[in-house]
């Protein structure tokens, strides 16, 4: 959504513009935008004094936040004891099979060897 504050060239005012399709027959053209406090027309968004240019480049979207997230948490996620073959889980403690102490679920092992279920391995290379 582009910003429609401007700094008006013709009353210097700090002010909004409205937009007005321009049509060429009864093809519409592009926009014109006038200056709500002054009535001054801009023919064209180019020739508009935006505040904020619409252009800007946005570092992070709203589509790359999501993915980003849900690969950090994935990675984290299947280096814990409990997605290693050599945890053991019973009804009175969680440990690992290798070293016989007791763990839990989200322990980060250098030891860690994924387990086959319920999420199969990554395809190798
Ligand atoms: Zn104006």
């Amino acid at each position: 959504m582009r910003s429609m504050e401007i700094q008006c060239a013709a009353c210097g005012a700090t002010t909004l513009v409205r937009a007005e399709p321009v049509y060429d027959g009864f093809k519409k053209t592009g926009e014109a935008f006038i200056c709500i406090t002054c009535g001054t027309r801009y023919a064209s968004a180019e020739e508009t004094p935006f505040l904020h240019a619409a252009s800007r480049p946005r570092v992070f979207t709203e589509a790359d936040k999501p993915r980003a997230l849900a690969i950090f948490s994935e990675d984290e996620r299947q280096k814990c004891c409990g997605w290693c073959r050599h945890f053991v889980l019973n009804p009175f403690s969680q440990r690992c099979g290798l070293t016989n102490k007791e763990t839990t679920a989200t322990d980060l092992c250098v030891r860690f060897e994924k387990k086959a279920t319920p999420v199969p391995p990554p395809p190798e290379p």
